[in-house]
Formats: structure tokens, C-alpha cells, sequence
């Protein structure tokens, strides 16, 4: 394929990935924002398959069929509660190529076209070698450490140490230091050593960082796969590969910052690798004081006589896959006259947009869903707030107790409703591991059990 065709299809390519962020910024033109992106990714694909300097069509269909074949039996299968990890896995594998590319540009520069005239490998592409591989091999421990945690393979507590930012320092400086040295004489072991530690810094990065702080994670960890990204485009001289890496990474990096101010932490102190963990691992509970619960057919009766009702959903819907019920419950709601809207906090459930993405499953109207900081206000207004499977997003203790490991994260304040009704199978906590005080106000009563079982017998009861 002659350079200019591919350089304009990747330019294709690029526009189209930027129309697909475009489209999945709204819940309404996700749809097509997907459409978009997949079409990008054909483009980007069949140009570098057709432009590629190598005949080798053979490995190369095989790689991807087999690669293909994966992803195609993982998007039938994963449950959308496991989102988050099977993200975090795939943030992995990004790092992990980067690592791959980078050492195998390192033994072969002049496969790759990156050698000058006296057969060395160019600095800039040393510069652009040592970046990607430091990257990638961050991202790679460091979403390894993140999917264990989300899929319950080690505690979702933080790990906190003495010393810990003083290691991370070290651990920085030293690769750096190793990286100016390797940029000027390129020698094998320099090469393993910044693999190493930076294979090191990445677990001692994100292991600090746990509890209520992982949606931070995730989303960090989203824009450093797409600077590894960016990193081995260079490398490969790919521009497609070079710009759908700076999107991916500066739209990471917005996204942890949003993430950060709903958290209502720093920027800085995240990059940093934990911040306000030394707290958040400690389990609250104080099982013993009295709640009130009542069934199915007591929260009918107050949700009749209600002319006004918030739902909000959290984790608890997703695993329970109650979206559905919750909107026949709405559905019965309106038909009565009631008033109803959903509240969706920025970080409930476990990926960014969670909820929204399982209320539009739903077919639950985009005009009834309201973000934190439009809705927030009408609760003291409201007559029952319906908290579905959520927990964190509503302790009160992030708003009036300044020791509470989540004190000054913003919440939806349910308890200023006049009746809280509260389904969740116990007393449990949520993600962050601390006690709701909600669960023990007068004017809360919670509805033990499954969440998508109690909705429905709640619609029934209507
Ligand atoms: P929480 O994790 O705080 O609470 C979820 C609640 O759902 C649990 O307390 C659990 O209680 C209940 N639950 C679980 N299964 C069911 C079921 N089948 N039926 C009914 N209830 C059920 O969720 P929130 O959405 O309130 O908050 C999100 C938390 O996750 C925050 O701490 C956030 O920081 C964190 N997080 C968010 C991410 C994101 O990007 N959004 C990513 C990673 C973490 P019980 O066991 O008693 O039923």
C-alpha cells in the first residue's frame, strides 16, 4: 500500500475514534459512538495488515483470529458487574506490548527502520524506546494489582507502608537516572534493570491506593495504557497507533481528574500513589445498634402514598442485575402518578457510568436521570428515597464526620428524603469498608434481600 493511502486512512482512522469519544460522552449517542469506534478500529487494522512491511499474512491472520476469537467469547461471556476488571485486565496487555515492542525494537532496531547510518539506534527513538517500555511496564504490574483487587483475588483494602512515596521516589529517580544512561549507551542490562523497577514501581503505585479511591485507579490507569500506546507507536513509526494513544491517554487522564474531584481529591497526590490511605482500609461497624426493616409490601404502602420519588442505584443493581425491575417499579410509579427520577453519583458501581450504562439498558428515559450535582438538591424535597444496591455513594459520614476514611467525598444526601428505603441483603458495607450511618436514621427503613427479588415484589405488592 503506497505511504500516502495508509497515512490518510489512519487519518481516517483518527477522526473516527474522535467521533467515537465524541459519542459516548452522552448516553443517547452511545450507540453510535461504539459504531464509530469499531469502524476506526477496522480501518486502522486492515491498513496496517495491507501496509505492513512484511508478508507474513499467514502469522499475521492467525494473530488475528486468535486475538479476535478471545475478545468475541470474553464480550459474550463477562457479566457487566466484572467490567471493571476485565478493564484493568486489558489495561494489563496494553503495558505488556509496550514492554514486548520496546525489547523487541531493542534486539532488532534495524527490522523496525530505527538504526542510522552506522547501525546504532537513533536517540530519538532510544528516547521514545525507554518511555514506552517504563510506561508500559508500570501499566502492566499496576493493572495486574488493580484486577486482582476488583475481582476479590487479594483484599480491595489499600496496602500502606511506612516509607512508601519515599520508595516511590527512589524508584523514580533511579529510572531515571538508568534512562539518561541507557539514551546514550543502549546496553542490554540497563534495558532489563528500568524493566525491572519499573515492573516494581507499578505495584508499589497502585497497591497504596484501595477502598473507595479504586474508580481513580482504573481511570489512571486507563490514560498510562494509552501513553504506553502512544509510546510503541512511535516506536513502530505508527501514527494511527501514536494518536489513538494520546486520545486514549489525555481522555484518561480528564477522567481522573473528573474522577478526582467527585472523589474530592488531589490530582497530584494520585499520580503520587496513595493518598488518605492510611484510614480507609479499617472496617467501621457497629452491627449492633437497632435499624428498622420492614417488607416488600410495607415500602408499596409508603411508595403509594408518595407523590415524589428518587431512585438510586449502586453496585448492589448491577450484581443483581435489577435495572429491569427498577424500571417496571418506576413505570408502576408514574402510572400512579408519582413523580419519579434517578440520581446517579459519579462513582457508583464500579466502572465510570455504570448506572447509566444499566438504566439505558433498560430503556429507562435519559431526561429522568440526574447527575450528583443536579439533583442533589431535591432530596429535602422529595418523599422516599429508593437506594437500590448502593451504600457508599450515600453514608452521610463523608459529609458530617471529618474521621471517616471518606470525609469530604461528596455523597447524594438520601437522608435529607423523609423516608429512606434501603435494599441491600445486610448490614454489610459497601466498597470502601465502613459502616453507613444511614442505615440506623429514624427516618430510614431497610428492605433486607436481593435487590432485583425485593423490586419485584415491591411491583407486585403495588
Ligand atoms: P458499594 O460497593 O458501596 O455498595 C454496594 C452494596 O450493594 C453493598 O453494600 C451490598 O450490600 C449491596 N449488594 C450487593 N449485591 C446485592 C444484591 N444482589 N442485592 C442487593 N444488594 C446488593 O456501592 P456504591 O455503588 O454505593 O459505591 C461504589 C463504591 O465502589 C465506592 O466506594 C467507589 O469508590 C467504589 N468503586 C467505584 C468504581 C467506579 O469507577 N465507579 C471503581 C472501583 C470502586 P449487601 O452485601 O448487604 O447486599
Amino acid at each position: 500500500m503506497p505511504a500516502d493511502l495508509a497515512a490518510l486512512l489512519y487519518l481516517a482512522s483518527a477522526v473516527l475514534f474522535i467521533l467515537a469519544l465524541r459519542g459516548l460522552s452522552n448516553p443517547e449517542s452511545a450507540r453510535l459512538g461504539n459504531i464509530f469506534g469499531m469502524l476506526g478500529m477496522a480501518v486502522a487494522i486492515l491498513t496496517t495488515v495491507l501496509g505492513a512491511r512484511t508478508a507474513a499474512y499467514g502469522e499475521m491472520a492467525l494473530a488475528l483470529a486468535a486475538g479476535g476469537a478471545v475478545g468475541l467469547v470474553i464480550a459474550f461471556r463477562i457479566k457487566m458487574a466484572a467490567m471493571p476488571q476485565l478493564v484493568a485486565a486489558f489495561h494489563s496487555l496494553v503495558g505488556l506490548a509496550a514492554v514486548l515492542v520496546a525489547a523487541a525494537a531493542f534486539y532488532h532496531p534495524a527490522a523496525y527502520g530505527i538504526v542510522d547510518a552506522l547501525g546504532q539506534i537513533r536517540t530519538s527513538s532510544r528516547v521514545e524506546m525507554s518511555l514506552g517500555v517504563v510506561i508500559g511496564a508500570v501499566t502492566f504490574t499496576g493493572s495486574i494489582v488493580a484486577f486482582t483487587r476488583l475481582q476479590g483475588i487479594i483484599p480491595g483494602d489499600p496496602v500502606v507502608f511506612r516509607g512508601q512515596h519515599a520508595l516511590n521516589v527512589v524508584i523514580g529517580v533511579i529510572i531515571v537516572l538508568l534512562l539518561g544512561t541507557f539514551v546514550h549507551t543502549p546496553s542490554t542490562d540497563v534495558f532489563w534493570v528500568v524493566t525491572l523497577l519499573a515492573l516494581v514501581l507499578g505495584v508499589t503505585l497502585v497497591a497504596p491506593i484501595g477502598g473507595a479511591d479504586m474508580p481513580v485507579v482504573i481511570s489512571m490507569l486507563n490514560s498510562y495504557s494509552g501513553w504506553a500506546a502512544a509510546g510503541i507507536g512511535f516506536t513502530l513509526e505508527n501514527s494511527a497507533l501514536i494518536v489513538t494513544g494520546a486520545l486514549v491517554g489525555s481522555s484518561g487522564a480528564i477522567l481522573s481528574y473528573i474522577m478526582c474531584r467527585a472523589m474530592n481529591r488531589s490530582f497530584l497526590s494520585v499520580i503520587l500513589g496513595g493518598f488518605g490511605g492510611e484510614a480507609a482500609g479499617q472496617a467501621v461497624r457497629a452491627a449492633d445498634r437497632a435499624v428498622t426493616a420492614g417488607s416488600a409490601e410495607d415500602a408499596a404502602f409508603i411508595l403509594k402514598n408518595a407523590s415524589s420519588v428518587i431512585i438510586v442505584p449502586g453496585y448492589g443493581m448491577a450484581v443483581a442485575q435489577a435495572q429491569h425491575a427498577v424500571r417496571e417499579l418506576a413505570d408502576a410509579l408514574k402510572r400512579r402518578g408519582v413523580r419519579v427520577a434517578y440520581a446517579i453519583h459519579p462513582v457508583a458501581g464500579r466502572m465510570p457510568g455504570h448506572m447509566n450504562v444499566l438504566l439505558a439498558e433498560a430503556n429507562v428515559p435519559y431526561d429522568e436521570v440526574f447527575a450528583l450535582e443536579q439533583i442533589d438538591s431535591e432530596f429535602q424535597a422529595t418523599d422516599v428515597a429508593y437506594v437500590i444496591g448502593a451504600n457508599d455513594i450515600t453514608n452521610p459520614a463523608a459529609r458530617d464526620d471529618p474521621s471517616s476514611p471518606i470525609y469530604g467525598m461528596p455523597i447524594l444526601d438520601v437522608d435529607r428524603a423523609k423516608t429512606v428505603l434501603f435494599v441491600k441483603r445486610s448490614l454489610a458495607p459497601g466498597y470502601a469498608g465502613i459502616d453507613n450511618a444511614l442505615f440506623y436514621k429514624p427516618n430510614t427503613m431497610m428492605l433486607f434481600g436481593d435487590a432485583k427479588k425485593m423490586t419485584e415484589e415491591i411491583v407486585k405488592a403495588l
